[in-house]
Order: C-alpha cells, then structure tokens, then sequence
C-alpha cells in the first residue's frame, strides 16, 4: 500500500520532531563521549608500550642470566686449570694453561662488561617505563572522572532517549528507504540537524530565504514532495498566518 504524500510527510515531521529531540539530548552530553573515546585509545596506547618495556627488560635480564651462567661455567673452568698446574710436567704445560686461564679471565671480564651495559640500559628502559606509568595513571583518573559525568548526564536522559529510539524505529519503518536516505543526507549536511521544515512567514524555516508565494500554494496542497530551492531541506507545509511554533 502506497503512502500519499501527505502521509509521508507527516511521517517526515514526525521522524524530524524525535531526531530533533535526540539532538538536544546529545548536546547536553557535549564532547564527553568523544573525550571518553580518546582516553580510551590513550590508555590503550600507554598499556602496549608499558608491556614492550617490560618484555624488554624481560630479555635483559635472561641476557644478563645467561652471562652470570657463563661465568660460573668459567670459574669452574679456571680452578680446573689450576688445579692441572700444579701437576704440570714441565715449564712449557705450565704456561700453556696460564695462558688458558688468562683467556678465560678475559671472557668473565667482558661478561661483566656486557652485564653493566645491560643492567645500565635497563635502568633507562625503567625510566621510560615509570613515566609512561605515571601518565597512564592520570589518564586514568580522568577517564574514571570523565565516566562518572557523563554517566551522571546520561542517567538523566537515559528513558527519553529510550522512548524516542524506539519511537524512531517505529517512525523510520513508515518511510520509504530511499526518502529515508535523503533525509538522512539533508540532515548530515545541516548544522542545525534540520531536514524537514516548514514555510514560515514566507520562509524557509531551514534557511530562512523567501518562498515565492505560488510555490507556497503547491506546498500547501501536499501533493509531492517539494524542497528549498536554496538548501534543499524538504518543506513540509506552510504555517498559518498566525504562526504555531516551531519546535526549534
Ligand atoms: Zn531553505
């Protein structure tokens, strides 16, 4: 069963009478949303690299373990020789072991160098990491603030904003998909979120430039869907010489 234009119209008005409502309900929660969607991601980027510091450091300290391994493995190795020397046969075995032991002395001094170095870059990897700590710990008290507002402010309009989805839905369903679309286009484009206005004083109530009087005439009989020529919002009907208020 096909609508009459009249009928679509009205459902237009009616459809631009919720979203209009819905409007003035988000602008009470003004840029909380968006500022709890951006210390979210914040939050989220602090944690992964607060988590690469910590494997880092993870990584520095197995290196450092697997240094102090060889080491040990080292000074075994070292009072075995010794002990070898002083069963030694001659001047030249003897020598060729010191030699032995002064090569591995020389590796357990490079292992404590390496492990200096590592244990110096963990501690700047420490630095970086608390700070990046403390920050996201701000960032969480300011999240936790900024939820509790606007849970305070969506408390207050949560029911209306309830009704008038569900309003919406049941609206939307009497529209035709591809008017609905258009509506939905000419409201994105609109500042004040208007689509679907009415002529008012010989107005567009969109953007309020003149409509000519015998155009007028044709939106007053409803018999198709007419715009404005200058914004392109859909004019609905032309108020009566004494003006009934518009809703915004
Ligand atoms: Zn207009």
């Amino acid at each position: 069963m096909e609508n009459t234009i009249a009928q679509k119209l009205d459902a237009l008005l009616k459809l631009q009478e919720i979203d209009s409502s819905l409007d003035e309900i988000r602008k009470t929660r003004g840029d909380l949303p968006e500022e709890v969607r951006d210390l979210e991601d914040e939050i989220i980027g602090f944690e992964t690299r607060i988590g690469k510091f910590k494997s880092e450091i993870a990584a520095l300290n197995s290196e450092i373990d697997n240094f102090k391994g060889a080491q040990k493995d080292g000074e075994k190795l070292i009072k075995k020789y010794k002990d070898q020397q002083m069963n030694v046969r001659n001047n030249r075995e003897y020598d060729a072991i010191t030699k032995e032991i002064e090569l591995q002395e020389l590796d357990m001094q490079l292992a404590d160098k390496k492990i200096n170095e590592a244990k110096a870059r963990i501690r700047l990897i420490e630095d970086d990491a608390n700070r990046a700590e403390s920050t996201l710990n701000e960032r969480n008290e300011d999240l936790k603030a900024k939820k509790g507002e606007l849970s305070l402010i969506t408390s207050e309009s949560e029911a209306e904003e309830k009704t008038l989805l569900g309003d919406r839905e049941k609206h939307t369903k009497k529209i035709e998909e591809r008017l609905l679309k258009s509506y939905q286009k000419i409201r994105d484009n609109s500042m004040n979120g208007l689509a679907v206005v009415h002529v008012s004083r010989g107005a567009c109530g969109g953007c309020f430039s003149i409509v000519p009087p015998q155009r007028q005439a044709d939106i007053r009989e409803r018999k198709k869907l007419i715009v404005c020529e200058h914004c392109g919002r859909i004019l609905a009907d032309v108020e009566s010489v004494e003006p009934v208020h518009q809703r915004r």
